[in-house]
């Protein structure tokens, strides 16, 4: 069955290279071959010895990659995958707001790789890749190995722009930290909020739209709230929002009036939320109508695709990658897909759900590339929970399919958690969350 198979993506492979594509399949008598499937505009197939297994590399070991890496494994044992990623251990920012809180510790939310090598035959290098050769197929790793692939994955998260919050940058986050990627950022927030004075004020700094986990900062300061409640009860929390509007804001709203009375102040940027600059020596941060002097200041700075998409030129004037949505083939580089939060998927938000299912979407789609047969469509969820409490959980969730080349939603299906549930209804959302996460996480990292 393998052989067959490898024998027919050789012979795919030569056609494709003569420049013939789909259409000679088709033309060639009594031929059984299933269609070429219609690859992106400049899409080319790298030449492979006969019989030679493809090989994939996927940058990042984190939801989209780890996804992406399992699922063409899954699909089609004979692809050769390689995940590059820095990191030994993966901790998600998804749970990293109940970690601070303290309802969770820091090995609930950290991942290793053994699954994916020892369970999946993926090989995991922990390196980083410093260059994307798109012509030659290569990618250059930090200690200079190259690495050849036939088809690469993107999915390396976001980066920051620093420069969008005058008085903001790299060289303060370890005294202002943004822990928007979660490891030791997470690990200083926590450290700060153990060390705030009592009755000391902490303020966050939310970005404008587009950005990684929409209700991220708001189930932030539901757990800070829900710590300073049990350890720091006079203290306040001021956030000032870049926008007018927030995911799931009734809800949220709702809960931390039932839970933490006047403890959280809400300042959207037409009420004097948008910050104009910071000071990170005094965590004084200005704006338009005032100043606020924070004992522990979070800046979440606006955001764009990571760094190595930007390098490899796979990025738009907006600072992410337009991709194919059906294949996440970049529609600027061919032989690169792009998932996750670095990626433009349509109506799908920026979260480790919808990066975990464009994995598979991915995945499905590179294996039906390299077998030459046709790339399916699927329909696809994301979900996101959020804890206003440690027993009040929140939920938004969403169905979405191909229409017309894009991802919209579908209408009708999904929904959000409804106001004035009562207290049973939101220890059970809460309980969801937390099997919500246990699951994804058992997906990607230990089954
Ligand atoms: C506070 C917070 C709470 C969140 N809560 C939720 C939630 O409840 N539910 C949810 O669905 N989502 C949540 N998210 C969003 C979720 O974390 C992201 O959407 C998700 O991690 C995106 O996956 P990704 O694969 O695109 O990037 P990541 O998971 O960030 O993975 C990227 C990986 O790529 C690696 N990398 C980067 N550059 C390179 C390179 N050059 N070479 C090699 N490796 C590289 C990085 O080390 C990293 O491990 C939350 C986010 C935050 C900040």
């Amino acid at each position: 069955m393998e052989h067959t198979m490898l024998k027919r993506r050789s012979l795919i492979k030569a056609m494709a290279a003569t420049g013939f594509g789909g259409t000679l399949v088709a033309a060639l008598p009594g031929c059984t071959l299933p269609k070429v499937p219609m690859l992106s505009e400049g899409s080319s197939v790298k030449a492979r010895k006969s019989g030679e297994p493809a090989h994939v590399v996927v940058i990042g070991g984190g939801f989209g990659g780890a996804s992406v890496a399992k699922y063409i494994k899954r699909f089609d044992k004979s692809v050769n995958v390689t995940v590059i990623e820095p990191k030994q251990t993966y901790m998600t920012c998804p749970g990293s707001n109940w970690y601070l809180a303290g309802l969770v510790n820091a090995d609930f939310i950290t991942h290793d790789y053994s699954a994916l090598r020892n369970k999946h035959g993926v090989s995991v290098i922990h390196s980083m890749v410093t260059k994307i050769n798109a012509g030659a197929q290569q990618v250059t790793l930090k200690d200079g190995r190259v690495l050849d692939y036939d088809r690469l994955v993107v999915s390396p998260g976001i980066d920051f722009k620093y420069e969008e919050v005058p008085g903001y940058s790299a060289d303060v986050i370890d005294q202002i930290p943004h822990a928007y990627q979660a490891g030791p950022q997470t690990e200083l927030l926590y450290k700060q909020l153990r060390e705030m004075p009592q009755g000391g004020t902490f303020v966050m700094c939310p970005p404008g739209n587009p950005f990684r986990c929409p209700p991220g900062p708001y189930e932030r300061v539901s757990m800070v709230a829900d710590f300073f409640k049990r350890e720091n009860p006079t203290a306040k929390i001021v956030i000032l929002d870049a926008k007018e509007k927030f995911s799931k804001q009734g809800l949220f709203q709702e809960g931390w009036a039932q839970l933490y009375g006047d403890m959280i102040e809400w300042i959207p940027a037409s009420s004097g939320g948008k910050v104009k600059k910071i000071d990170a020596a005094t965590k004084t941060v200005y704006t338009e109508f005032g100043e606020y002097k924070a004992d522990v200041l979070n800046v979440i700075p606006p955001q764009k695709a990571g760094k190595i998409a930007f390098a490899a030129g796979l990025t738009n004037d907006k600072g992410w990658c337009p991709v194919n949505q059906q294949t996440f083939e970049s529609k600027i580089h061919p032989n690169i897909h792009v998932i996750g939060d670095s990626s433009i998927a349509g109506k799908m938000p920026k979260s480790g759900h919808s990066a975990a299912s464009q994995g598979k979407m991915c995945a499905a789609a590179i294996v039906s590339l390299l077998n030459g047969t046709t790339v399916p469509t699927a329909k696809n969820v994301n979900t996101c929970y959020s804890l206003v409490g440690a027993d009040y959980g929140i939920s938004v969730a969403a169905v979405y399919q191909l229409q017309d080349g894009n991802i919209v939603g579908v209408k009708g299906a999904g929904g959000v958690s409804p106001m004035g549930a009562d207290a049973a209804f939101r220890l059970m959302e809460a309980k969801y969350a937390d099997g919500w996460y246990k699951a994804i996480a058992m997906d990607l990292w230990h089954s």
